[in-house]
């Protein structure tokens, strides 16, 4: 009884936090796409429609509902935007973000206001440790698997085929992680998850399966040229792990550690959220000097 009190009370605080990460997220982005560095940072305001032919539930989203400027019931017209006997439906405006833009953007601020990069493989936290830093910031993503010997941390496969579509203009999400995203240089057609898959080769069969279920929602995608392929491993967690730790390393030091890794299918959408949390935890750790 006790233990599952316990389990109830931490679902509610997980929840509590992720609902503060995307919130901070978002409002991170739409501040960017408000400023005069939107299009340098490649953030935009991005509108669509969310469809579903099996349950009401797959076109809601506790999370942003009222987050968003706009998050509503799509009507009966707009269900047929789209081919598909689709019965539910969500439109919705939010922000997009071109990584292939964002990446390089946000490495020139970091080295701006006085950052560095060093590019190194680390194959334990012994190997930084060395260089004397107050606070290790892990963000490691599937790398963590390693790295911290992390079981829960799994490769969600995904792959998306990049169109020139230019008179696509509106987001369509429909059933079976099927999303046509139009984007800053193509549209995104995608797309899969596949669980616990390490292949990061283009699969031809995953191709098909994609333009199938995309040129059927929107037959002109048919004169689309094919731009690129891609595929990419999410690192799935059941829960982003955001949190302290320290280390006793082989050496005998102790090294403090913030962990920030385990975003799955959603650290375009959170990370400026998580990132914000994880300073936060990492300012309390120096301000305690806790040595635990
Ligand atoms: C097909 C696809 C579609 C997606 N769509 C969306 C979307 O619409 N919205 C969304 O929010 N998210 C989306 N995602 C998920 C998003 O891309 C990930 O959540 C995000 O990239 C995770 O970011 P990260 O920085 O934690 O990890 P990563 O992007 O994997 O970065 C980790 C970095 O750490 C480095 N690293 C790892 N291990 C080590 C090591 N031992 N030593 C040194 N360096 C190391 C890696 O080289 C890498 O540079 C999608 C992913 C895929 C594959």
């Amino acid at each position: 009884m006790l233990l599952l009190l316990c389990e109830k009370i931490s679902a509610i605080f997980i929840m509590a936090l992720c609902r503060q990460w995307i919130t901070d997220a978002f409002h991170y982005w739409d501040d960017i796409r408000r400023s005069k560095e939107a299009p340098l940072a490649g953030v935009c305001q991005l509108s669509g429609y969310i469809y579903s032919s099996t349950s009401p539930k797959i076109v809601r989203n506790a999370f942003i509902e009222n987050l968003l400027p706009v998050y509503r019931q799509a009507t009966e017209e707009e269900l047929r935007l789209c081919q598909g006997a689709w019965k539910y439906g969500s439109f919705f405006t939010t922000c997009l973000t071109e990584c292939r833009l964002f990446l390089p953007y946000a490495t020139k601020k970091f080295i701006a206001a006085g950052g560095q990069v060093t590019r190194q493989h680390v194959s334990s936290f012994s190997d930084v440790s060395e260089q004397n830093f107050d606070v290790l910031f892990n963000c490691t993503g599937l790398g963590a698997k390693e790295l911290c010997d992390d079981a829960q941390l799994v490769p969600m496969r995904g792959q998306v085929v990049k169109v020139r579509a230019p008179w696509v203009k509106l987001a369509f999400y429909g059933d079976y992680d099927t999303y046509i995203l139009p984007g800053f240089e193509a549209v995104t057609l995608g797309g899969c998850r596949q669980y616990d898959s390490f292949n990061l080769n283009v699969c031809k069969y995953d191709s098909m399966a994609i333009k199938e279920r995309c040129y059927g929602m929107l037959p002109s995608l048919k004169h689309a040229e094919v731009v690129r392929e891609a595929v990419g491993l999410r690192p799935h967690r059941a829960v982003v792990r955001v949190e302290s730790e320290i280390l006793r390393l082989a050496n005998g030091r102790t090294q403090k550690v913030v962990h920030n890794y385990g975003h799955g299918g959603y650290g375009v959408t959170t990370s400026p959220g998580t990132a914000k949390y994880a300073v936060k935890i990492a300012r309390d750790l120096l301000a305690s000097n806790s040595k635990l």
